[in-house]
């Protein structure tokens, strides 16, 4: 690395710094690309087997590293211990699923006349992996499993709070036995380390996680070089509540369906949209649930809620929250580090910035509807269309609002969203491409297709 800045790593409970990293450049990244080229191409011709029995190895050093690594996102992230093991444990998981599709990696027999048709999936190269700091190690395993599972490179560039668990995994990858420069991290601003990712030529495709306004950037640049591109992006997700769901149980999962890691999660439901004839119900059993969450030390097993991420956020956060707006307030701690207490408001204007606009934290609005159609056209009025959740006991209605809410990821009568098995992505401006599933190794492929003549040369 060439040493000409550094990042201050925090730990965002207490503020102290806990770690100072070398941050990239552009020749960094060259450098990195370069390397990462010629490892690429010696992986690619690695026997599939091999390539599986690599990254399951890979799967069982993260294993065997997990509580270490879980220590080190609740110190860099302030994520509760809990969310933490979890975490480390999925990015075990995704190598595990990633492994299992490199023999799996088929193309096409398809019938023409004359001859055999068939289609190669062949690894696209050098892969660049943006990561944010929301959830360092899952989102960065999401890109990376799937790349190298395909045959591809990859370079990781994490969030400039949230490297030191990229490092790590980059150094379990080489006890794995992977191919040294074949999994290189690259920590550095956005802006200079990130930038130069997007723009270098030898990189074919970025997956990028973060805000809809660096997305926009990063997918312009790559229009340039025709670059591939897959954007996850921001979310305003919708937990439509009608009156004839189990109120209780609505009530009793609604706040960490936005308060889980702070709510500094792109699936967060943090408009809570809830039939007129039941709000008042809802509200009231709503109440208790939000002041018994446990906001402190993410250290403790106890803690339901950390810190954010940074003083920024911090700022971010208070900046939709205005001393005049109605609602319901938790607790939090009080001195150093960038607490901030779970929040539901109401009697909010459907259409205000806190309504609409990605607040990344622990911040929901309550919404009234009067039917089915009104509280579609609620969930949809936004320019996001991730998640989204629907609570009721009337099977139709449950598939009628699936189909008309444009997002990528619903759930009925449960907020889970994201599994590694099952396709994850945004409509409209929460993204572009699809993640995780049982396409994700497709993703990093080009298709070719190839004609073979049966009818001999040409007499
Ligand atoms: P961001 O988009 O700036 O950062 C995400 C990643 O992109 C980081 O690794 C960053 O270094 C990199 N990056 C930044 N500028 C870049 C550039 N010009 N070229 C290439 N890479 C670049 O996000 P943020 O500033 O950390 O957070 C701001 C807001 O974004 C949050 O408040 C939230 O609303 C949203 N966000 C969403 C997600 C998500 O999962 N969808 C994740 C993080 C942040």
């Amino acid at each position: 690395m060439s040493q000409l800045y550094e990042l201050d790593v925090l730990n965002p409970a207490t503020e102290e710094v806990i770690a100072t990293v070398p941050g990239a450049v552009e020749q960094d990244v060259d450098a990195a690309v370069r390397r990462a080229s010629k490892a690429q191409t010696t992986w690619a011709a690695l026997a599939p087997a091999d390539r599986a029995r690599l990254l399951r190895r890979f799967a069982v050093v993260v294993d065997e590293h997990r509580e270490e690594l879980a220590r080190l996102e609740v110190r860099e992230a302030g994520h509760t211990i809990g969310n933490a093991r979890w975490e480390a444990g999925n990015v075990r998981d995704l190598l595990d699923y990633a492994a299992g599709g490199v023999e799996r990696l088929t193309g096409r027999q398809i019938p023409v006349a004359g001859g055999l048709d068939v289609t190669l999936l062949e690894p696209l190269g050098v892969v660049g992996v943006i990561a944010p700091w929301n959830f360092p190690m899952p989102i960065a395993a999401w890109g990376t499993a799937p790349a190298l599972a395909a045959g591809n490179a990859v370079l990781l560039k994490p969030a400039e709070t949230t490297p030191l668990t990229a490092l790590r995994l980059a150094e379990l990858a080489l006890e794995a036995g992977l191919p040294e420069h074949l999994f290189q991290v690259l920590p550095g601003r956005g802006d200079i380390a990130g930038d130069s990712l997007v723009r270098h030529p030898g990189v074919a495709k970025i997956v990028f996680t973060g805000s809809t306004r660096v997305g926009k950037r990063i997918m312009a640049l790559c229009a340039d070089q025709v670059k591939r591109v897959t954007l996850e992006l921001g979310g305003k997700s919708p937990n439509i509540v009608f009156a004839d769901a189990d109120l209780e149980a609505a009530a009793a999962a609604a706040p960490m369906s936005f308060l889980d890691n702070s709510g500094q999660d792109c699936c967060a439901r943090t408009r809570v949209l809830v039939q007129r004839t039941a709000y008042d119900r809802f509200l009231e059993l709503l109440t208790p649930a939000i002041e018994s969450v446990v906001v402190g030390d993410p250290a403790d097993e106890k803690t339901d809620m950390g810190p954010l991420i940074s003083r920024a956020q911090l700022d971010r956060v208070r900046s939709y929250v205005t001393d005049d707006l109605d609602g319901i307030r938790g607790k939090a701690p009080e001195g150093p580090g960038f607490w901030y207490p779970p929040t539901v408001l109401t009697g909010v204007d459907p259409h205000a910035r806190v309504a609409v606009e990605e607040v990344f934290g622990p911040v929901a609005v309550v919404l009234p509807f009067d039917d089915e159609a009104d509280a579609v056209a609620l969930a949809n009025a936004t320019e996001y269309g991730l998640s989204g959740s629907i609570w009721t006991r009337d099977v139709g209605r449950a598939l009628r609002v699936s189909q008309a809410v444009r997002a990528g990821n619903l759930s009925v009568n449960s907020h889970s969203s994201v599994r590694y098995w099952t396709p994850f992505g945004g409509y409209k401006q929460s993204g572009v491409g699809r993640e995780l599933g049982p396409d994700a190794l497709t993703a990093f492929t080009e298709t070719k297709n190839v004609f073979i003549s049966t009818e001999g040369p040409a007499q």
